[in-house]
């Protein structure tokens, strides 16, 4: 069973992230758990959490399809020490956030070494700071998302997911969210069935698809290899849609959030519609 959604708004509310996602023709769907731009979030009411949960079981989304997604101000391979500790506590409230709504993935960007370190012991810090939230959390797993390797973001390669995987004690919580648009501007190529077969071979030989927990599904406006991260909505960027068919028809990717993230949010219902009969053909 393919579960496909969109990232939606949770504007007015978590709560009202599963009517959404219903709106779309949705049965996965990503979400912030609190404001994404900013360090404080203010805390889930019990109230709202009851709300999300209720929700959630009458439009039928389970756990396995929803893949929150954390603020984009954490860097958990921070090299300074100050910044390192907020992002590791801001990281800790959002597993916390998550296990408040029964949920049990969270998607996270690995980190940057800023040039202030070497991609190796930033690796190592991003490895460490997982250990530490995963010791005082519980039932969330820590889903690490590939880049498109823009800037002195690390995680671009098959190789440093794996290497922080290694480095991470308890391999039953970490997993990875491949995103369509970031493998392709990090170089995997995916424009036909053939280039598909190969890089995600590449993924199972380097990484596992064991540890795939999610796919962000984009169309990208750069060119491949060019390490820059600028979606497009599915068939109208460089990729176009050998990848999307590719992925629909194959069970390596069932029972995992298939998440769009492209930019026209009046298409989602339209592109969630074509995902869906290219898994039925
Ligand atoms: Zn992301
Ligand atoms: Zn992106």
């Amino acid at each position: 069973m393919k579960f496909i959604g969109a990232h939606v708004s949770t504007a007015g509310g978590v709560e009202n992230a599963p009517m959404n996602a219903e709106q779309i023709g949705a049965n996965a769907f990503a979400m912030f758990t609190k404001n994404q731009r900013q360090w404080e979030g203010k805390p889930l009411t019990a109230a709202s959490q009851k709300a999300f949960k209720e929700r959630c079981e009458q439009h039928g989304y389970s756990k396995a399809q929803i893949l929150p997604h954390d603020s984009y101000l954490i860097n958990l391979g921070h090299p300074e020490d100050e910044p390192l500790e907020k992002s590791r506590a801001a990281f800790i409230d959002e597993m916390e956030r998550c296990q408040f709504l029964g949920l049990e993935l969270l998607n996270f960007h690995p980190g940057s070494h800023l040039k202030k370190t070497d991609p190796e012991s930033c690796l190592a810090t991003i490895a460490e700071s997982l250990n530490q939230a995963l010791a005082v959390t519980e039932g969330v797993v820590a889903v690490i998302e590939n880049t498109a390797g823009q800037g002195t973001n690390l995680g671009y390669r098959f190789e440093q997911l794996a290497t922080i995987i290694d480095q991470v004690d308890d391999k039953s919580r970490v997993g990875v969210c491949l995103d369509t648009c970031h493998l392709f501007a990090a170089g995997y190529d995916l424009r036909d069935r053939q280039a598909c077969e190969e890089t995600f071979a590449e993924f199972e030989r380097l990484v596992g698809f064991e540890y795939l927990r999610g796919m962000h599904l984009n169309d990208s406006k750069k060119p491949l290899d060019s390490h820059v991260d600028r979606h497009e909505s599915l068939g109208d960027g460089e990729i176009g849609m050998a990848p999307f068919e590719y992925i629909m028809a194959d069970d390596r990717f069932d029972g995992i959030p298939l998440v769009l993230e492209t930019p026209n949010p009046d298409r989602w219902a339209d592109e969630i519609a074509m995902l869906r009969r290219f898994s039925e053909d």
